[in-house]
């Protein structure tokens, strides 16, 4: 039995040399040896920036690099036999391949249409302007590169909610279109936040859910992935994913497991909407997110006692999909929150050596983001390990100081060799009594990522008074093991 481990295997910058897939290909049994059991890869089908697009600006969901459409053939991460290949590559070396699906809006569309349409106040889209009017709007998508191959579906304005340009005007602003309304049961923040960006899907038509069954069935035949990572949910008909997963699951026979991103710091906001999607998959935990980002920019203040309050993790361990940082938050991006680099080792032993939750690794802390000139995090493939080999057992917690937390791990009799002791600290270094049980009675510890030097030596109960450095974390484990 092993403890499911993702990675996120991208970061916002990567070359734009279509060579990403090749990479990943090459990079399989790495992966696997460092302990990972999940990869989620970028957005592979063609984006209205080709080349340069990191994927989320989707033009044709069938594309994952075969035509000649925005500027060449191949995505920005390679062309669609290399895709293949690379989940052939990763799934041979015993990962799983999560994909990433982006179905709330499209860009780049063919061509243009007359329609008419009423503008929104950016801040409250339930309010809308009296005037009518016609705009030109980029709705139409006749995929003229694919001609029909996998599927003769076009997109007009009648697949749509909204838009946010007039080419006629040259205006930028929330059109919505005529006999439209937004889509019910969507996150409420700006009156209703069903409109992200390009061309909204309208999840009340049912040519458009019909169309995405059938896009769901052709991509996981052509694919074989494993599962998802499920785009902008919070913008999507809150009950949408229940019906597209459910369907899915029920006909390939696969649990085809499934994180959403719903992009709030509000745990209210995350757990409605696993009530209301039925709990058909897992949240990323944005409020863990921001804690962690908090703790880390504001020097050595936070109350770390206090840093899983308020979070998935501790509201619903087993939806909780926790991370330090990803592609929209790193450096540059449109939600920059980026964790300060000395927290960084402090908040991965925090997703890796504790029960609660199911990690996911950013690819720009595990190998840098060179774009920035951000280095890897040091000591992140050693909490990785010691995730596989050391975290395991019974887990007690002393979250008992404002600025030095730690916990032990018992260790259990299906790992030898496991159980460790974690302190870490935002302030000053310092010390805490801490017991691992009777089953390490007069052992010896060292901390394995050697920042405190020396070794602990537990009592006759298996207790020791374990150390930490300031603004630091020490992972203690038996010596000699
Ligand atoms: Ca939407």
């Amino acid at each position: 039995m092993e403890q499911k481990t993702l990675l996120q295997y991208f970061e916002w910058y990567l070359p734009e040399d279509a060579g990403h897939w090749r990479r990943a290909a090459a990079d399989a049994h790495h992966l696997r040896s460092l302990g990972f059991t999940d990869i989620w890869l970028p957005p592979a089908y063609k984006a209205t920036g080709g080349v340069h697009d990191v994927g989320y600006g989707v033009y044709d969901l069938y594309a994952l690099g075969e035509f000649d459409q925005k500027g060449g053939v191949p995505t920005k991460y390679g062309t669609k036999d290399e895709y293949l290949s690379a989940i052939r590559a990763l799934q041979g070396a015993g990962l799983s391949v999560l994909a990433d699906i982006v179905l709330n809006h499209k860009m780049g569309a063919d061509y243009s249409e007359v329609v008419d349409a009423e503008t929104c106040a950016a801040w409250n889209r339930n309010q809308e302007s009296p005037d009518k009017r016609e705009i030109c709007a980029w709705t139409g998508f006749s995929f003229p590169g694919r001609a029909g191959k996998y599927s003769g579906f076009q997109w007009n304005h009648t697949h749509f909610d909204g838009v946010d340009w007039d080419d006629r005007r040259k205006q930028h602003e929330i059109f919505q279109l005529e006999g439209k309304s937004w889509d019910n049961e969507v996150d409420g923040e700006n009156g209703n936040y069903d409109y992200l960006m390009g061309a909204d899907l309208d999840m009340g038509n049912p040519e458009v859910v019909a169309e995405l069954d059938r896009w769901g069935a052709w991509y996981l035949g052509m694919t074989g992935v494993d599962g998802f990572r499920l785009d902008a949910v919070k913008h999507i008909r809150f009950t949408f994913y229940t019906h597209w997963l459910e369907t899915l699951r029920r006909d390939s026979g696969r649990p085809l497991w499934a994180v959403g991103e719903y992009w709030s710091p509000e745990l209210g906001s995350l757990t409605h909407y696993l009530d209301r999607c039925g709990n058909v998959m897992s949240l990323f935990d944005v409020p863990l997110h921001a804690n962690f980002a908090a703790a880390s920019s504001c020097g050595g203040t936070f109350d770390l006692r206090r840093i899983f309050a308020g979070t998935l993790t501790e509201a619903r361990p087993s939806r909780a999909v926790t991370f330090v940082d990803n592609h929209d938050t790193q450096p540059g991006q449109a939600l920059q929150s980026w964790v300060e680099p000395w927290f960084k080792p402090l908040a991965y032993a925090m997703i890796l050596l504790r029960q609660a939750g199911t990690p996911c690794v950013f690819y720009g802390d595990l190998y840098g983001i060179p774009h920035d000139g951000i280095k890897p995090v040091e000591g992140l493939e050693a909490l990785l390990r010691a995730r596989q080999e050391r975290a395991w057992g019974e887990q007690t917690d002393y979250f008992d100081d404002c600025n030095i937390v730690g916990w032990t791990r018992s260790g259990d009799s299906a790992h030898p060799g496991s159980g460790l002791a974690v302190l870490l600290s935002d302030g000053p270094g310092g010390e805490k009594t801490m017991c691992m049980g009777v089953a390490f009675a007069g052992r010896t510890f060292v901390d394995l990522l050697g920042n405190c030097a020396g070794t602990v030596t537990l009592d006759e109960s298996g207790c020791g008074e374990f150390r930490t450095g300031g603004g630091s974390v020490s992972v203690w484990v038996p010596a000699g093991e």
